[in-house]
C-alpha cells in the first residue's frame, strides 16, 4: 500500500483520554493524525469533546496530578498535547482550533458515517466532509445511562453531588459522612455502594424491583455490610436541592406510596452505553455495543488497519488512566500496522 496524498495515514475518532493520548503517540510517531473530536452541542447534552470527564468535577485518582484537577481542564491540557505535536483537528471552518478561544469546541466535526468494507477506508463527518485513511482508531467512549430526570442532569453539570461513577468522585470531601444514595441492581451498583459506604455514614441502594442482578458474591458483600441499606422495589422519580443534592423523591412501583430520603450524594449506576451507534455492521460489537478486540491485550479489532481504545471496547474498568493506556496501545499497534502495509 502506498502513500496517496489525498488519504490521510490515521485518523482518530474521538477526543476522551483514549484519542487524545492516541494522537500524541501518533503525531510524535510522524503520523499526522486527523482527529474528529466530535460535536459540541449548544443544548446541554453529556456527549461532547473530551468525553465523559467534561462531566466531571475533581479528579483525584490520575496519577501526576497531587492536588486533583477537574475534569474539563485535564482534558484541555490532553488537548493541547496533542496538538503542541500537530495533531489536526477536523473543524468546521477547515482551519486549525484556536485553543485560546473558549469556544473552539464548537467548530469540532463529528464522525457519523464509516465505510470499512474497502480500502482507504472512508470517515463521512457529521457535516457531509469525507475523508479517507489508511488506518483508523476508534475511540469514541461511552456514555454513563442516567434516570434522565432534568434535575439530575442540572447537579450532574453543576457539580452538585450528583455522578455516574463513585470510584471518580466517592472519595471527594463533600461525601464524606454524609447519606449517599445509589440507583442500580447491577455489579457497579453493588461496587459503588461498597466503595462509598468507606466514606458515606450510612449509603442507600435504590432498585426498581425484589431482587438484583448482580452476581452473588458482590450482592452478597452489600448485604454484609452494616452501612448499607437497599430499598427494593422502589424508583427514584426526582432528585431535589438547588445547588447540592439535599435529598431524593422515591416511589414504590408495587405499593405506589411516594416518599423523600434526606440524601448529599446520588450516584446513578445503571450502566453505560458505548458510542458505537455508527459502526452498527462494520465492526464486530458485542451483545451491549462495546467493540470487540481479537486480543484483549491489544488494540485490533475484526477489521485490520482498524484499532480501538478506551471505554468503547472497556466495559470493566472505565478508568481515564486505562483510557490513556489503551489509546497509547492503538497509536503504537496502528503505526507497526502503517509500516507493515509500507505507509510511513
Ligand atoms: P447492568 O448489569 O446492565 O445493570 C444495570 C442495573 O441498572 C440493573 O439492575 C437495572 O435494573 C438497573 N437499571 C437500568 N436502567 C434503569 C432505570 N432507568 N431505572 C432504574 N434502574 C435501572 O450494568 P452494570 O452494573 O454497570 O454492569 C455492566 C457490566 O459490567 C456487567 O456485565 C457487570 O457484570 C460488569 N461489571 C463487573 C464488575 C466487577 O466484576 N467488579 C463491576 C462493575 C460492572 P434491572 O435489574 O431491573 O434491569
Amino acid at each position: 500500500m502506498s502513500r496517496n496524498a489525498n488519504v490521510e495515514k490515521l485518523v482518530i475518532l474521538g477526543s476522551g483520554p483514549a484519542g487524545w493520548t492516541a494522537a500524541i503517540y501518533a503525531a510524535r510517531a510522524n503520523l499526522d493524525p486527523l482527529v474528529f473530536a466530535g460535536r459540541a452541542k449548544s443544548v446541554p447534552s453529556l456527549v461532547l469533546p473530551g468525553g465523559q470527564l467534561m462531566q466531571t468535577t475533581e479528579v483525584e485518582n490520575y496519577p501526576g496530578f497531587p492536588e486533583g484537577i477537574t475534569g474539563p481542564e485535564m482534558m484541555a491540557a490532553f488537548e493541547k498535547q496533542a496538538i503542541r505535536f500537530d495533531a489536526r483537528v477536523m473543524t468546521d471552518s477547515g482551519e486549525p482550533p484556536n485553543l485560546d478561544d473558549d469556544g473552539h469546541m464548537y467548530q469540532y466535526q463529528d464522525a457519523a458515517r464509516v465505510d470499512f468494507s474497502s480500502r482507504p477506508f472512508k470517515i463521512v463527518s457529521d457535516r457531509d466532509k469525507e475523508v479517507r485513511a489508511h488506518a483508523v482508531i476508534v475511540a469514541t467512549g461511552a456514555t454513563a445511562n442516567w434516570l434522565g430526570l432534568e434535575n439530575e442532569q442540572r447537579l450532574a453539570q453543576i457539580g452538585g453531588g450528583v455522578s455516574a461513577c463513585a470510584v471518580c468522585d466517592g472519595a471527594l470531601p463533600v461525601f464524606r459522612n454524609q447519606v449517599l444514595v445509589v440507583v442500580g441492581g447491577g455489579d457497579s451498583a453493588m461496587e459503588e455502594s461498597s466503595y462509598l459506604a468507606k466514606f458515606g455514614s450510612k449509603v442507600y441502594i435504590v432498585h426498581r424491583r425484589d431482587e438484583f442482578r448482580a452476581s452473588k458474591i458482590m450482592r452478597q458483600r452489600v448485604m454484609d455490610n452494616p452501612k448499607i441499606e437497599v430499598i427494593w422495589d422502589t424508583v427514584v422519580t426526582d432528585i431535589l436541592g438547588d445547588q447540592a443534592v439535599s435529598g431524593v423523591k422515591l416511589k414504590n412501583v408495587k405499593s405506589h406510596e411516594e416518599t423523600e430520603l434526606a440524601c448529599r450524594g446520588f450516584f446513578s449506576a445503571i450502566g453505560h452505553t458505548p458510542a458505537t451507534e455508527f459502526l452498527k455492521g462494520k465492526l464486530e460489537l458485542n451483545a451491549k455495543g462495546y467493540v470487540v478486540l481479537t486480543d484483549p491485550y491489544r488494540s485490533l479489532t475484526s477489521v485490520e488497519g482498524v484499532f480501538a481504545a478506551g471505554d468503547v471496547a472497556d466495559s470493566v474498568y472505565r478508568q481515564a488512566v486505562t483510557a490513556a493506556g489503551m489509546g497509547c496501545k492503538a497509536a503504537i499497534d496502528a503505526e507497526r500496522w502503517l509500516a507493515d502495509q509500507g505507509v510511513e
